[in-house]
């Protein structure tokens, strides 16, 4: 656009999440401005529209330009814009949503705190664990346990959790006390002649391991996404969580099911939990909530958790712990409207079927090209992983040819993700993508891993 001020002002003044600030402010990294959104795509300021295969950053699940969430919102914020949730006060929104998400989660679940974002959902499961501890008594059960390539958020704590280097490095993370234990990647097993059962066998012996290093008295929780995201999106092995399970009742370790990108339905079950059989002590809800018309978190606890916490607060009086914008009825308005899309347009189904034929349209394109070492995923969720030898699945030290794919995809009209911290590129679309849409995903991404190489 020509003198348009904007791409100035935000080279002067924006620091943006996850870039190369010092390349953006000098003009040498992309600067992209984002103006409209309708179905699967978006329209930048230029007036290009792009299908988005990654649903934004797998958040907006029901799809842009749902005008009965913006209607939702706009009456919530005629009505009354905000009042807080301290002391028993709230809203018809956000009563109603707590409603709708305990009616949706499994059955052992009995309570909702809400927040704002994934990170200070995670933050808020530390503190509630931690509290949880001291009121039975064992104030020494505080150490948790994480993943290697797990993601939960970029907070002091959340970060700590997320066990990726970038997130640490340079920021003295991880705080104690929080513990990494082996991802349950299978395509990057330590031993090729494992079985998918042997390697979730592998992962709870170590899992047990460190547990038993430690001192299981030691131990409150264990962390982990249904299906690892931000880590390279890697469905767990068979039997991982069951064998996982085990180890932690065991050791009566909480279970805490990270499903900020899971939860409402991205696997085709309303919650990962579901899908894998698990039995989570407190789930963490962000991003699908609310498919990110407004922000809003939650944290979901069990009827164990809501024992305690009961019995917490009878001897210590209220909680101090609270959030100004703790089920902003704003976000609350968008996710009671998001929700009832979710159930009104089929989408667990549609996130099942669709994603079913991605994943069989990507490996009809492009599975036997040398280069490409796996195609996997669960749900509406795909990653196709690059290497320079399918027979040693050696990859690259900078993930440059996953990053030169993506944007020879965006140059083609679609947005893949070139998953930070593998050499793999992923994709997350809206649940309500159709069936074409994930023939033209799997057809450019094709078109774009053979230019690549
Ligand atoms: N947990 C998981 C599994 C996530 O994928 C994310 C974000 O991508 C978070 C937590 C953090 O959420 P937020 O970015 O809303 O703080």
């Amino acid at each position: 656009l020509k003198n348009d001020p904007l791409e100035q002002w935000d080279r002067d003044t924006f620091l943006h999440p996850s870039t190369h600030w010092a390349d953006f402010a000098r003009g040498k990294a992309v600067h992209r401005i984002i103006s409209s959104g309708e179905g699967s795509h978006i329209v930048d300021r230029e007036g290009k529209r792009l299908l988005d295969a990654f649903a934004g950053l797998y958040c907006v699940n029901v799809g842009y330009g749902r005008t009965e969430i913006a209607d939702a919102i706009a009456a919530q914020a005629k009505e009354l814009a905000y009042y807080h949730s301290y002391v028993g006060h709230g809203t018809e929104a956000s009563v109603t949503l707590a409603k709708m998400i305990l009616d949706r989660a499994p059955d052992h679940m009995s309570r909702v705190y809400f927040g704002l974002g994934g990170s200070d959902a995670n933050e808020t499961n530390i503190k509630l664990i931690w509290y949880m501890n001291n009121i039975l008594g064992r104030p020494e059960k505080k150490k948790i346990i994480s993943r290697w390539r797990g993601y939960h958020g970029s907070g002091l704590m959340s970060g700590s959790l997320t066990g990726l280097a970038a997130f640490h490095n340079a920021f003295d993370l991880p705080l104690v006390p929080i513990l990494h234990t082996e991802a349950p990647y299978y395509y990057r097993r330590p031993d090729v002649s494992m079985s998918e059962e042997a390697f979730s066998a592998y992962c709870a012996s170590e899992l047990e391991k460190m547990i038993l290093k430690e001192g299981p008295e030691t131990i409150a929780a264990f962390w982990g996404e249904p299906v690892l995201g931000t880590g390279g999106i890697v469905p767990p092995p068979k039997g991982y969580w069951a064998a996982i399970q085990e180890v932690l009742n065991k050791y009566d370790i909480l279970l805490v099911a990270d499903e900020v990108v899971t939860g409402f339905g991205r696997l085709g079950s309303m919650f990962g939990s579901e899908h894998y059989g698990m039995k989570p002590d407190i789930i963490t809800i962000a991003k699908g909530l609310t498919s990110a018309y407004a922000p809003l978190s939650g944290s979901i606890v069990s009827k164990k958790v809501w024992a305690a916490l009961e019995q917490g607060t009878d001897e210590m009086g209220p909680i101090g712990h609270g959030w100004t914008y703790s089920a902003h009825p704003i976000g609350a308005a968008a996710g009671v409207a998001n929700l009832k899309l979710v159930d009104d347009l089929g989408l667990l189904e549609n996130a099942a079927t669709v994603g079913a034929h991605l994943r069989k349209a990507m490996s009809d394109a492009i599975g036997d090209h040398p280069n490409v070492g796996d195609i996997r995923g669960e749900g509406m969720l795909c990653a196709v992983e690059l290497v320079s030898d399918r027979e040693t699945r050696a990859g690259w030290d900078d993930q440059k040819p996953a990053v030169t794919a993506v944007a020879r995809l965006l140059a083609d009209g679609v947005i893949g993700r070139a998953m930070p911290h593998s050499d793999t590129i992923g994709f997350a679309p809206p649940l309500c993508l159709t069936k074409a849409e994930a023939e033209e995903v799997a057809e450019k991404t094709a078109k774009a891993i053979k230019g690549t190489f």
